[in-house]
């Protein structure tokens, strides 16, 4: 398809996982991709698209990619880590990282792409801000996810302040909410556990479906939110989780 001729839309987190399954889906689309993540090397298969590295808690480097790559359509703020633990485990420190890495990185990267995106939007109808929530946050709680809860909250807050500001502009803000996907963090955290095997049987077993997400059940939304074809779709919260918010 070609739902994404001559747009552009950044992606961070673009290395592994959704982000970088968005980044080849978006590519199929006929979007100019810039792809970015922390870890360059990771990025170094990426065909097609523009690779470049960014580490989405360095506000200066933000402030630097968005003078250098100017004008976009599409953002998808994807990158996002998963503090494990009660809060009584919760250092300060942790609890500030999840901050800066999941929220504050979403604020920044949003404050310095949007004037932009609202200039695009004068010409197209329509610019796109996708935020990587989860099932995990103000729609369920789950055991151990205490900052990654209430980050993950946070997105959608601040998904929907953005919305409801930048509405009359044509910028459309949405976020996403995607249930267990089987990524390179997710094998990392059931080999993490103390038990990897009852720790994958756990995992499935939260699904009503009966298996993990692939990133190919999630990047058809991702495209969907990000293309014109979701026009008239902003400020929401939406859930990809095979079942568990039934
Ligand atoms: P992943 O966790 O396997 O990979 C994450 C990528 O983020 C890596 O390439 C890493 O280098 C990059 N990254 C980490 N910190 C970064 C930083 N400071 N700046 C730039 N890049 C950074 O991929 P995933 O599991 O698809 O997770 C992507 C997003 O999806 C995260 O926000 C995660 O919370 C969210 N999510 C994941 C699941 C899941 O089950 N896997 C479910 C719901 C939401």
């Amino acid at each position: 398809g070609r739902r994404l001729a001559g747009r552009t839309v950044l992606v961070t987190a673009a290395g592994q996982g959704m982000g970088r399954a968005a980044a080849i889906a978006l590519a199929a689309e006929g979007a100019r991709v810039i792809a970015t993540d922390r870890d360059a090397g990771l990025l170094a298969g990426l065909e097609g698209v523009d690779i470049r590295q960014l580490d989405v808690t360095d506000a200066a480097a933000i402030g630097a990619m968005a003078a250098d790559v100017g004008e976009i359509d599409g953002l998808f703020n994807c990158a996002g880590i998963v503090p494990h633990g009660t809060i009584l485990d919760l250092t300060d420190d942790q609890w500030q990282q999840a901050l800066d890495v999941n929220v504050t990185s979403m604020v920044r990267m949003t404050r310095a792409f949007l004037p932009g995106m609202l200039k695009r939007a004068e010409i197209t109808g329509t610019a796109s801000i996708l935020n990587m929530s989860s099932m995990a946050s103000s729609i369920k709680g789950f055991i151990n996810r205490t900052a990654y809860g209430a980050t993950k909250a946070a997105v959608i807050g601040l998904t929907k302040a953005v919305a409801a500001d930048f509405v009359k502009q044509g910028l459309r803000c949405n976020a996403l909410c995607p249930g267990t996907v089987d990524t390179p963090s997710l094998r990392g955290r059931i080999a993490a556990a103390a038990d990897p095997v009852q720790a994958e049987k756990d995992f499935i077993a939260r699904q009503p479906m009966g298996r993990l997400a692939t990133v190919d059940d999630i990047t058809p939304l991702i495209v969907y939110l990000l293309s014109d074809e979701s026009r008239f779709v902003t400020g929401q919260a939406v859930s990809v989780d095979g079942g568990v918010t039934i």
